[in-house]
């Protein structure tokens, strides 16, 4: 009998964590511009440590021992056709592949600055944009960070850390960063960063130029007043994220771009076709990458399939998590209500990582 086949549309965080729960029951295809698991998690970390940060968040898809039984292709969506249930792909090769589908998932993320690019790459051209942003960075005597989410304030904090030499500053348009998070947190992280040596600059908005997907060079000007700010390297981490479904058809998708679905992750109003991740609209923080919702959807694919009910994820109302990334003392996390919890490094090696993210969450990692 042949097995329903699943079309993971995107293997970055989301799409990886779904397809290893599926593929020991379907036919599983993951399709990727990546030949790795590159992960949108920690910024600061990965550009001021790469190789430690690579150890959690860089995983070439061989070394997936959950994704042994998919059938993994590197290449670039460009369209879905929703009658005849197929996905198109120019491969990495040249060649054009059409692919059919059962159920399809929608999980090609946000591009979000120099970090997360939607684009075709070898894993050497993966390695060489990580360690290009790195150097510039560990060249620079000066790093202006604009943004005030978890990217830039934990880029800032983690800079000002590993560099204690050089002059880090962090610029925001608001009284406080973090404004997604529980109000409690700014409190505790300003602190952390004011110890760090991180000079915090609230109320500048930044004038920003045509091209922030780089680090850039040029004077920063604000639109609120104050005199231009230079720096050997400006970071720009303000959120600015694109949907990547310029192949999704229009009807899948909300006024913004991104693709419409439910809190039970289906796409409404079409057969078969599910979303999650940064790409889906399933609420007004977009939360589906964040709250082990993979294991909700594999569920819900399952129930699909087999004919049974749909459950429902709650989102919470504000970010939680790390901001400023493992560390060789451990690992802060704040709750969604504000509360700071400090994991010391020996149950964060033995426990998160060994057992809940390497075993549990992708079913081993080959080192
Ligand atoms: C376990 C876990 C813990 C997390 N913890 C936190 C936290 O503490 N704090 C926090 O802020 N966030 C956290 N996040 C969220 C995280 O920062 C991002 O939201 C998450 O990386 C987004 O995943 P994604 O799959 O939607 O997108 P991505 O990981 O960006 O994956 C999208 C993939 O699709 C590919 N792609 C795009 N277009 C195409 C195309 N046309 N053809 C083929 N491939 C394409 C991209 O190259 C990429 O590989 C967490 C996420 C997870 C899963």
């Amino acid at each position: 009998m042949t097995r329903p086949r699943v079309v993971i549309a995107g293997l970055g965080e989301t799409g990886v964590l779904t397809a290893v729960r599926l593929a020991k029951r379907y036919d599983v295809v993951g399709i990727s511009t990546k030949p790795a698991l590159v992960s949108g998690q920690e910024l600061g970390l990965r550009l001021t440590r790469p190789d430690w940060w690579a150890r959690d968040y860089h995983h070439s898809f061989a070394a997936l021992r959950g994704l042994d039984r998919a059938r993994v292709l590197h290449g670039t969506l460009t369209g879905a056709d929703l009658a005849s249930k197929t996905v198109s792909v120019a491969m990495a090769d040249g060649t054009i592949v059409d692919e059919p589908y059962d159920v399809l998932v929608i999980s090609t993320g946000v591009s979000n600055g120099f970090w997360r690019r939607p684009g075709l790459e070898s894993a050497e051209e993966v390695a060489a944009t990580i360690d290009g942003t790195h150097r510039q960075l560990a060249r620079a005597r000066s790093i202006a960070v604009i943004g005030g989410g978890a990217a830039a304030v934990g880029t800032a904090w983690n800079a000002a850390r590993v560099w204690p030499d050089k002059r880090v500053d962090l610029f925001f348009p608001g009284e406080g960063a973090l404004p997604e998070h529980h109000r409690r947190v700014w409190a505790r992280v300003r602190g952390e960063l004011e110890a760090a040596g991180v000079g915090i600059h609230p109320g500048h908005r930044a004038v920003v130029p045509a091209e922030i997907d780089r680090i850039t060079t040029e004077p920063v000007p604000w639109s609120t007043g104050q005199d231009p700010v230079h720096a050997d390297a400006v970071l720009w981490a303000i959120g600015r994220t694109s949907p990547n479904t310029d192949w999704v058809p229009a009807e899948l998708l909300d006024e913004h771009g991104y693709v419409r679905a439910g809190l039970d992750l289906k796409v409404p109003g079409v057969d078969d076709v599910f979303a999650i991740g940064d790409v889906a609209a399933t609420d007004p923080l977009r939360s589906s990458a964040r709250n082990f919702t993979f294991k909700l959807l594999a569920r819900n694919i399952r129930a699909h399939l087999e004919g049974g009910p749909l459950k429902t994820f709650t989102p919470p109302r504000r970010r939680w998590g790390s901001v400023t990334g493992y560390q060789d003392d451990g690992l802060v996390v704040f709750t969604a209500r504000g509360q700071r919890l400090r994991i010391p490094r020996l149950p964060v090696d033995r426990m998160v990582r060994a057992r809940v993210v390497d075993r549990g969450y992708y079913r081993g990692i080959r080192r």
